[in-house]
């Protein structure tokens, strides 16, 4: 996002141009920084540890032409569900590129993940003996919990520690691996995901310390020669202006040294290293683009948008904060408002006080920052407020990635009986 005098552009194409051919509400993405972000996350670890390889998880931004530019980048995917893992097949990524990382599995999660023939990350010990009844993979991994977890966006993203419903006990990861290589799985990888949105360094040297202490263990005592270690993802993103950005190259740096240090110590063959963040790539290469419909003077004065909880779920979720821009407006005198989608909740007055332009009005537009994480995928159809479109930017090219829903996407898919029509 750029300005051109006091008009916000995305790529080089001002959002005014967009708002008119594509309407708003919609997520505009910039093809280029997240390419940038890509690689920048990629060379920061691989200069450090250049057996590494990472994993785009597919459900922070879901839309395939993103998860494509993820592939050329040469990303493997991280998938939550079946449905991610055929997202992830439909876009050419199969086998050993695609992790399954879902959690509390079914049967039917467990065979097509089998069939599909992807890599596992079993995030219970008690989904092993299931697994086994459909077949044997031939490699395995579990996701281990261990016993810390952290998070900038509220305990809600803290994925691991004793209030996380994610991942093994570290006191059952030895049992786990025994029982899997007693079952006749021959190649192996550990894998955990401790948080979401850390840009503390020196975090995640600390997880990857603790993760490495229990792994190596079991390395040790079971033999195995672990050929991958996933730290999960987490990489963390300011939203706040003037939040102190993660320190990649430190935290990189100090992971591939903690790395090194633990495989040695407990006398491992270096195993591959992966991670699999995603915000860190799309979190600030995307954002929102809404118009200012109607303003209320009542008890305050509340600014009403078509950007609602529906379109934008994190906010109301989680309280996350995002920054919002007035295009044409940002110099202007400012002045606390509240500001609003149209739902019938509550807590669609999302932004309950922000320095806004005094001046906003009718018809202008709003810029949401950093949307391009849990935006569109998080995003829901509630009071017949449909989905948003998608648009992807490349410089001076836009291109409709996502048509905006219409009433027909809202009534798809039900059934009414025939005497209800009578
Ligand atoms: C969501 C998720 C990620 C990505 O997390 P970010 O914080 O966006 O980097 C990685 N791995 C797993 C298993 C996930 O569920």
């Amino acid at each position: 996002m750029k300005f051109i005098g006091d008009q916000i552009a995305i790529g080089n194409i001002p959002v005014t141009e967009l708002a008119a051919e594509y309407g708003t509400p919609t997520y505009v993405y910039d093809e280029q920084k997240i390419r940038a972000n890509y690689r920048r996350a990629y060379q920061a670890f691989a200069k450090h540890y250049p057996d590494f390889k990472m994993f785009y998880a597919v459900k922070c931004c879901n839309n395939p032409a993103i998860v494509n530019i993820m592939r050329q980048e040469g990303a493997g995917a991280d998938c939550a569900s079946v449905n991610e893992i055929l997202l992830a097949k439909s876009v050419g990524l199969s086998g050993e590129n695609v992790m399954f990382s879902g959690n509390f599995l079914s049967d039917s999660d467990i065979r097509q993940g089998l069939e599909s023939g992807v890599i596992f990350n079993l995030d219970d010990i008690s989904i092993l003996p299931r697994l086994l009844k459909f077949g044997t993979p031939e490699m395995l991994s579990f996701r281990v919990n261990p016993g810390y977890g952290k998070s900038n966006v509220g305990e809600y993203v803290t994925n691991a520690g004793p209030g996380a419903k994610f991942g093994i006990h570290p006191d059952q990861v030895m049992d786990a691996y025994r029982m899997a290589k007693a079952a006749g799985i021959k190649r192996f990888g550990a894998h955990m995901m401790t948080g979401s949105c850390i840009t503390d360094a020196d975090y995640f040297p600390f997880v990857t310390g603790l993760l490495m202490d229990i792994i190596g263990k079991v390395a040790k005592e079971l033999q195995i020669d672990f050929e991958f270690i996933d730290l999960g993802g987490g990489l963390g993103i300011p939203y706040k202006p003037g939040e102190p950005a993660l320190d990649l190259e430190k935290a990189a740096e100090k992971t591939a040294e903690v790395f090194r240090k633990k495989t040695a110590e407990y006398g491992m063959k270096p195993p591959q290293l992966k991670m699999e963040p995603a915000r860190f790539f799309v979190g600030n290469a995307g954002y929102l683009i809404g118009t200012v419909h109607s303003i209320k003077d009542s008890y305050s004065r509340i600014i009403g948008t078509d950007i609602g909880m529906n379109v934008l779920a994190r906010p109301a979720m989680y309280g996350s904060y995002h920054h919002i821009y007035v295009n044409g407006k940002e110099s202007h005198p400012r002045t606390k408002l509240g500001l609003c989608g149209q739902l019938c909740e509550n807590t669609d007055f999302w932004v309950k006080e922000r320095d806004l332009p005094a001046d906003i009005a009718e018809g202008d537009l709003i810029v949401v920052e950093n949307a391009g994480a849990y935006g569109f995928g998080m995003s829901y159809q509630y009071n017949g407020r449909l989905r948003a479109a998608e648009v992807l930017v490349n410089g001076d090219k836009s291109m409709l990635i996502r048509d905006r829903e219409q009433f027909e996407d809202m009534i798809r898919h039900t059934h009414v009986p025939e005497y209800l029509k009578k």
